[in-house]
């Protein structure tokens, strides 16, 4: 198993867990770009959107929709910025679904 985000879900590599559920997990990003930095990663292993089976998408939406009701007790209730990088261009660097979660400060909006 070569996938980092893999073995933080097997346990084999440790990580700051947050949230579990059958689904996904919720860790502290490790290099966190924002006072709160969170990444929301589904249980099974694919890289890109289009890979996603009818079932998984169905995941995804629950996934997000778990953020909303999440929101008070991870500390977004001010408002946060979901981030999903898809491809070289966009920087994604770990090739395993993850949704970046930033809050806990204004965010500026650049590219
Ligand atoms: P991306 O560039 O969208 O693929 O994001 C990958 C993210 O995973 C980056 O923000 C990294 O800081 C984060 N990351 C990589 N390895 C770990 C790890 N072992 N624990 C927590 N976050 C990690
Ligand atoms: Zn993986």
């Amino acid at each position: 198993m070569e996938c980092v985000f893999c073995k933080i879900i097997e346990g084999i590599i440790p990580s700051e867990k947050v949230y579990e559920d059958e689904n996904c997990v919720i860790i502290k990003d490790i290099e966190p770009i924002a006072p709160i930095h969170y990444l929301m990663i589904p249980k099974k292993h694919y890289a890109y959107l289009e890979e996603a089976s009818v079932s998984e998408a169905m995941e995804l939406s629950f996934m997000l929709n778990k953020i909303g009701q999440l929101k008070d007790e991870l500390g977004l209730g001010n408002g946060y910025r979901l981030i999903i990088n898809q491809g070289d261009d966009a920087g994604q660097t770990v090739k395993h679904l993850h949704i970046h979660i930033l809050a806990g400060k204004k965010l500026n909006w650049e590219v």
